[in-house]
């Protein structure tokens, strides 16, 4: 019924942060180069995401938002290699059911964009012409406007600004894992982060991590695994200055036991001698039968069938290095 509905939507838009990685997920598999987020309120008052992506279809218009549907998974094998971000077929639903949803959109076939305003069931209420080059803009305004008690929890200021920083956070996860993709991230119009175009992966750790850090780089392979590590010892830090950012197959993941050897490494590099902490990325590749990323809602934890070989390579990894460096 409805208010079932309701909550089980509450678990996909549960924050301003988790809609807008939402709605940059979409971008993302639309094969947007070009993303900007403008956050209003920081985001309680209206989440806009743009893209120059690919646009839906006029056809697919009547069906984006509803529950269940994607136009992204087909068969029950792509479900086991997933290789979009969106795959649960309930983002936009979601949002539609806790905010005002409305997308404006053309796709390279349309000779114009059309502005379209959704009900809270995800179907079309209006529809009419309107200006924008192709791509997506997604419109989510009054998010929580039925949730009271959620909006109330969300409006402090310190809230709304942590919001903000989550979604700084995880933009910066995937500027490393896309390096060609273009962000920019506004909050009450004012510019919070962007990152240009980028060549690589380490040219986007660099970018995240401000002007003048070092890098150091160690890559290793084995049976079909494929570890790559970045990381700086001299970051003087900004904000949350012991992040390590985990990449596996272009997903920006959190996992406790990578977190965990990589922190005790970084632990160990910073021997007193610099004022805060490094900051690492770690960038795995492997074959896409090995990740099961359907675990949880927020899709940040995957499973790896190969873990236990991950863990061991990066271990065998860091304590090389650790060793080169004493030398
Ligand atoms: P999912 O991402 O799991 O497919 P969503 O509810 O997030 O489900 O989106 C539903 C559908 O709407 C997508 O499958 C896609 O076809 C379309 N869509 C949403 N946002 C965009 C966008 N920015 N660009 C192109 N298509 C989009
Ligand atoms: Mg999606």
């Amino acid at each position: 019924d409805e208010t079932a509905r309701l909550i089980a939507s509450g678990q996909v838009a549960t924050s301003v942060a988790n809609c807008v990685k939402e709605l940059v997920e979409n971008s993302l598999d639309a094969d947007a180069t070009n993303i900007e987020i403008k956050l209003d309120k920081y985001g309680l008052n209206k989440i806009e995401v743009r893209d120059n992506g690919r646009g839906i279809p006029s056809s697919d218009m009547c069906y984006a938002a509803q529950q269940h549907y994607t136009s992204k998974i087909k068969t029950h094998d792509d479900l086991l290699v997933v290789a979009t971000y969106g795959f649960r077929e309930e983002a936009l639903s979601s949002m539609c059911k806790v905010a005002d949803v409305a997308i404006t959109t053309r796709t390279k076939d349309e000779l114009y964009s059309t502005v379209y305003t959704l009900d809270s069931n995800g179907i079309v209420k209006s529809q009419k012409p309107s200006h924008i080059a192709q791509g997506s803009t997604v419109v989510v305004s009054n998010l929580f406007k039925n949730l009271p008690v959620r909006r109330q929890y969300f409006s402090s200021i310190k809230k709304q600004k942590e919001q903000v920083k989550l979604t700084e956070d995880f933009l910066m996860s995937y500027s490393i894992a896309l390096p060609s993709v273009q962000f920019k991230l506004f909050s009450e119009r004012m510019l919070v982060w962007q990152k240009p175009r980028l060549l690589s992966q380490r040219s986007s750790f660099l970018h995240v991590l401000g002007a003048g850090m070092q890098v150091i780089e160690r890559e290793s392979s084995s049976g079909g695994i494929h570890l790559k590590i970045f990381f700086t010892k001299n970051y003087s830090c900004r904000r949350s200055c012991d992040r390590c950012f985990v990449i596996i197959n272009k997903r920006p993941v959190r996992d406790k036991q990578i977190d965990k050897v990589l922190r005790s490494h970084i632990s160990k590099q910073d021997d007193k001698k610099y004022a805060g902490w490094p900051v690492a990325a770690l960038i795995i590749e492997v074959p896409s039968t090995e990740i099961d990323v359907n675990v949880n809602a927020n899709k940040t934890e995957v499973l790896l069938t190969m873990k236990n070989n991950v863990l061991k390579m990066l271990v065998e990894m860091l304590q090389d290095d650790f060793q080169a460096s004493k030398t």
